[in-house]
This record gives structure tokens, C-alpha cells and sequence, in this order.
């Protein structure tokens, strides 16, 4: 029988829950988890799957229907497995923002905190960055690794960052691209269940998600955010894993650098004790300038609350702080890498020059005055434009590209201090990306209170 006419044969009767859904009826369990492993295992074609997923966006899921959706989706492939150890299993999950690095510093100093961290991670699209395409950029770093491997660094080392391996979440790979293509990603459960079948998949005692809004978010608005950090947080307990989220502020963009390798250059300073933020100016108030060490700092306290050690914020903040001016997670990121295959000493060399792109250009304010907006949205796009972001999915990726030295809301400037340094390939990229930057940042002639970093935490 040739394989179309098997296909055929093997078809299950998937109209019924399709005509159901479209009804508003609550599906059971059963018949979610039929359905999941019957369109992994290609027995349900892709345009019914198209239909039943626009059937969900219209008419949702319920707490019950979503948890049997995340497990399924979990349950489609394996789960990582780690021997008995008194360290828990923590990891971080962001809903994606522009120089949103946290992920890179946070993973270290959570190993010296005394945690293991199996943090899966993935490549961006559009204006958001990837972590794995961020650590791509540090020589001979290998982002793919096989499971096993990934339990034995993470027992060894005590954490790793990587990409998911084939055989994790498969179901979600594929309804993820059906959901791109049939317009059904802006859904609650979806979302919910995409993203938290795949943390679940690692094994996890806690989880602390980052979930962004604003202009350069995937949910704009607060209340949406907080929607969804709701959804995802009730049912990562509702699934045996303590969660908790934090909505924070993606209008600015995090940090002083956007653009892979800037990127880790700037993770590799936020881990170094003492070091002085990449400031662009001497006029820059240190204490302005530590949102991203502030958020680092806030998602390790969480996760030391939550999994009890520590016994009240306070304890959690300074134990995390302690442990970050240690310097101790900073020889940690170097174990990490390297025992991800990274040539440590090309690293270094790498990390001494001033860019590694083409050629920087000083992008500088036409007058005085407060920056009251630096919009991460342009930023976000002129990078992607550089060829530091991805358009499509398979699209390569300027490593070196991208903006660092950004000015931000509060900040006093004078006329032709520096609003950031782009670095771009060469003259012709540089030229029209500089103006764009320009555009991204206002300016107020009295002084501006920055937005608050992170607005809520949803327990
Ligand atoms: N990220 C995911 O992994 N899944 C979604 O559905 C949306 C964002």
C-alpha cells in the first residue's frame, strides 16, 4: 500500500472534537491526549488540525482542557531525567524582549546558588533575539546537544543552555508551525501550553517566567500580560512545579546592548563584580543603569524563595547578591562554556575588542535635554534589518551587529552626547540604520522618572 492510502486507513475520526470545539463544548482529557499523539504520529492532517486549533483561539480552553494539553504536548516526547540530588531543578522562562540577556548571566550564578539548571532555550524570529543564536556568537560553543548530555552537565557542571532536542515537545514543533501558518498564535492556552509543555519537559521543582509587555513585546499590553502570566502560572503549579511570573517593562529596551555578541559582552560584565555598567556617558547614574544585574538579581531571589532556601526575599536578594559579587558565577559561565565546547582563549581575545563588526558609528542627540523615550520596538528593528535578527525562520544571522552604549529614559543628555554606538557591516547598512536610531528616542526638558522594571509578581 503506498504511504498516502496508509495514511488514509490510519486516519483517526477527528471531525467529531473538531465540530465540538467550534460548539464551545469543554473536551475531555482522553480525547485531547488521542489527539495530540495522533497528529505527532501524522494521523491527523494538517488542515483539520488548522481548524481545531482556530476552533480553540475562538472559543478557548478551560484550566482542565489546557493542563491535558500541556501534559500531552509534554508527554509527545522525552522528558529530561536527572538523578536524585539535593540541588533543585530551576529554570527562567522570558516571553522574549529586545537585550533581553538575562538568561546568560542568571544561569551561573542559580549553579553557585546551589541549583541545577537545565535551560533549553531557543533561536529568535523578528525583532526578538534568541538566546541560542546570542551564544552562537562565542567561538566553538555547541548550542545542540543530546539529552544525555544535557543531564550530564548539568549533574556535572551544574547548569547548561541549549536548544530542545528533537525527540523533546515533538507535538509542539509542529502545532507551533500550524499555528504560524493559520494565524492562531495569539491564543491564551496556546501560548500557555506551548511554552510550559516544553519547561515541563525539563523536569523542573520551580520555574520563574519573565513575561514582558509593551511596545516591543509579544503582548503590548499589561493587561494581557497579565493574563497570560496568570494562565501559565496556575497551571505550572496545577502541574507540580512551582511557578511564579513577573511582568516587566519591554518598552526600553533591557540593558545597554542589543545584538548577539554585544549581547554576551554584556552578560559577561553584569557577572564581573565591581565592573561598572557599559555606560555611555560620564554623566549616566550608576544606579540607572542596573536594571538588568536588578533583574537578574530578582529572578534568582524568587527562585530561592520558592524552592525554600531562603527564607524571605530580603534573605533570597542579598544571598543572590552575595553570591554575584563573589565572582564565583563568573568562573562558572567559563566552566559552562567550555564544557560546551567554547575555545575559551578566542573567547577572551574576543572579548577584548572594542566591536567586532564592520564599523561602529556614534549615534549622537541633535539637542539637550531627559531622554523620556528610547523605543525598543526601532531598536529591535533596525537589528533585525542589520541581519542580526531572523525574517524567516531559517534565515542566517549577523552575530556582530547590533547597538550597545544605548542612553536611557531618565538620563540627561547634552547635544551630540551619544544616544548609542551602532555596529553595522559596513557604511551603506550604517548610514540609514543611524538616522532610524535616532528616531527611537525622545527627548523632555524636564526631568523624567524611568519606568518601573518590573510592575507585578504573580505568585
Ligand atoms: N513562545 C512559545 O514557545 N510558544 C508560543 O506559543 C509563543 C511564544
Amino acid at each position: 500500500m503506498n504511504s498516502s492510502l496508509k495514511h488514509l486507513t490510519e486516519a483517526v475520526n477527528f471531525l467529531p472534537l473538531i465540530e465540538a470545539k467550534r460548539e464551545g463544548k469543554t473536551l475531555a482529557r482522553e480525547q485531547i491526549q488521542e489527539f495530540v499523539h495522533a497528529f505527532t504520529a501524522g494521523k491527523i492532517p494538517d488542515y483539520q488540525m488548522a481548524a481545531m486549533l482556530m476552533a480553540i483561539y475562538f472559543r478557548g480552553l478551560d484550566t482542565a482542557e489546557t493542563t491535558a494539553l500541556t501534559l500531552a504536548m509534554r508527554d509527545s516526547g522525552d522528558v529530561l531525567r536527572f538523578p536524585r540530588d539535593a540541588r533543585p531543578l530551576v529554570d527562567k522562562h522570558s516571553t522574549g524582549g529586545i537585550g533581553d540577556k538575562v538568561s546568560l548571566p542568571l544561569a551561573p550564578l542559580l549553579a553557585c546558588l546551589g541549583f541545577r539548571v537545565p535551560m533549553i532555550s531557543g533561536r529568535g524570529l523578528g525583532i526578538t533575539g534568541g538566546t541560542l543564536d546570542k551564544l552562537d556568537s562565542i567561538p566553538g560553543f555547541q548550542s545542540l546537544l543530546p539529552g544525555e548530555e544535557i543531564v550530564a552537565q548539568v549533574q556535572r557542571v551544574g547548569c547548561v543552555i541549549c536548544g530542545q532536542t528533537d525527540k523533546m515537545v515533538p507535538a509542539d514543533k509542529k502545532i507551533y508551525a500550524l499555528r504560524d501558518a493559520s494565524g492562531t498564535v495569539p491564543s491564551i492556552p496556546l501560548i500557555t501550553a506551548s511554552i510550559l509543555s516544553k519547561k515541563l519537559a525539563e523536569n523542573l521543582d520551580a520555574l520563574v517566567l519573565d513575561v514582558k509587555f509593551g511596545c516591543a513585546a509579544f503582548m503590548q499590553t499589561r493587561a494581557e500580560a497579565r493574563q497570560l502570566a496568570r494562565a501559565m502560572v496556575a497551571l505550572g503549579n496545577e502541574c507540580g512545579t512551582n511557578t511564579r511570573a513577573l511582568l516587566t517593562d519591554m518598552n526600553t529596551p533591557l540593558g545597554r546592548a542589543a545584538g548577539n555578541w554585544l549581547e554576551v559582552k554584556e552578560s559577561v560584565a553584569c557577572l564581573e563584580p565591581g565592573r561598572a555598567p557599559m555606560a555611555a556617558h560620564a554623566r549616566t547614574q550608576p544606579q540607572d543603569l542596573e536594571d538588568l544585574r536588578g533583574l537578574v538579581l530578582d529572578c534568582a531571589a524568587h527562585l530561592l524563595v520558592q524552592t525554600r532556601k531562603a527564607k524571605s526575599p530580603a534573605a533570597a536578594r542579598k544571598a543572590a547578591e552575595d553570591c554575584l559579587n563573589s565572582g564565583a558565577p563568573r568562573q562558572k559561565w567559563d566552566e559552562m562554556i567550555v564544557a560546551q565546547g567554547a575555545d575559551l582563549a578566542a573567547f577572551n581575545q574576543k572579548l577584548k575588542r572594542d566591536s567586532t563588526a564592520g564599523l561602529t558609528v556614534k549615534v549622537t542627540a541633535g539637542k539637550a535635554g531627559y531622554i523620556s523615550q528610547c523605543n525598543a520596538r526601532i531598536i529591535g528593528e533596525v537589528i533585525r534589518d542589520l541581519g542580526g535578527g531572523r525574517l524567516a525562520k531559517d534565515s542566517p544571522v549577523n552575530y556582530d551587529v547590533g547597538v550597545d552604549q544605548i542612553a536611557k529614559p531618565g538620563e540627561r543628555l547634552e547635544k551630540r552626547d551619544a544616544l548609542c554606538r551602532l555596529h553595522a557591516a559596513d557604511a551603506a547598512q550604517a548610514r540609514p540604520a543611524a538616522l532610524r536610531l535616532r528616531g527611537a528616542f525622545e527627548f523632555s526638558a524636564r526631568p523624567v522618572k524611568p519606568a518601573r522594571l518590573v510592575t507585578e509578581i504573580i505568585a
